[in-house]
């Protein structure tokens, strides 16, 4: 009788086919690395709070706004705009306002997704001491963030190269849309900084709209690749940086200098960094904790935990 049962047993497990053991020890073991580096996370929460945090283009990407990079950190097909090209020719800045009238709606009806709401629940909780975003959505204040400093601007303002005139991004988009009507809203492919993915235009049939006051050109209140971070930011960042426990980056690969100064910033005053990226960074040598997931659903389990 036991033999019997014992045969039954063994048949059974032979009859399961070897690659679903794989797979459910894979998940089962994934599973466990995922809850041991949440619990990881916690602990560096706790320890080090309250946290200056910088986020990068892969906190949007869930609210469908493209990250530039890929997994190694090489560029996706998007690359952005230049700064000396956007100021010396006048096709460089017809086909950027063009791909942009096209690419805001996208960007202005974009809303926050789970990690952006919880950031502002750490900071309700006093667990922030600073939230610097590589983001120009507005994401984070939209989500309930106040302790926030936009390093590279904010699409929402536009300024005069020449003079002090601003304008909204929403105001200056009616009069680009009446004074384009031949450039029509289609279904587009959106890049990261609200640019709409299209080459089949001919975009110098484009009208750029001027500053009304001297005719020079405008700009998004932004900072261009090639520009540089305005020093006073970078000193404000900085200064919360020293009153903070430990660095926290979400979703950003660091490869540009102005996020991974704050890494050599945050090594030289001997504070911890943990790192939330999907990907590889380019701290990835000098971290104390790397979480190499999507970033929501990380920081919804860490809110879960944290009873917040
Ligand atoms: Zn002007």
């Amino acid at each position: 009788m036991y033999r019997a049962r014992e045969n039954f047993e063994i048949n059974n497990v032979c009859l399961i086919p070897a690659p679903f053991y794989l797979l459910f020890i894979y998940m089962t073991l994934e599973n466990s690395i995922r809850s041991s580096k949440i619990t990881q996370l916690v602990k560096f929460v706790e320890r080090n709070s309250p946290l200056f945090i910088l986020t990068g283009a892969g906190c949007s990407t869930a609210s469908g706004i493209p990250d530039y990079r890929d997994k190694q950190g090489d560029w996706k097909k998007h690359k952005p705009v230049q700064y000396q090209d956007f100021v010396d020719n006048e096709l460089t800045r017809q086909r950027y306002w063009a791909r942009s009238m096209l690419g805001w709606p996208h960007i202005s009806n974009a809303v926050p997704s789970e990690v952006h709401y919880a950031l502002a629940k750490l900071e309700q909780a006093g667990q922030i001491e600073y939230l610097v975003t590589q983001n120009v959505d507005g994401l984070h204040q939209q989500a309930g963030s106040s302790k926030v400093l936009d390093l590279h601007g904010n699409l929402e303002k536009v300024r005069c190269l020449d003079c002090a005139y601003y304008i909204s991004r929403d105001v200056l988009q009616k009069q680009l849309l009446s004074a384009n009507p031949q450039f029509e809203p289609t279904e587009i492919k959106l890049g990261p900084d609200g640019d709409a993915l299209i080459e089949t235009l001919d975009f110098s049939t484009y009208n750029i709209i001027n500053c009304p006051l001297c005719h020079g050109s405008l700009k998004p209140e932004l900072v261009f690749f090639g520009e540089s971070v305005p020093a006073h930011r970078v000193s404000l960042a900085m200064q919360h940086l020293q009153d903070a426990g430990a660095l926290l980056v979400i979703g950003s690969s660091l490869m540009v200098f102005s996020g991974y100064r704050f890494c050599r910033a945050a090594k030289l005053a001997d504070k911890e960094i943990c790192v939330v990226n999907n990907g590889k960074t380019r701290a990835d040598e000098e971290l104390d904790l790397k979480i190499d997931e999507d970033c929501n659903a990380v920081f919804t389990q860490l809110v879960e935990t944290l009873g917040l």
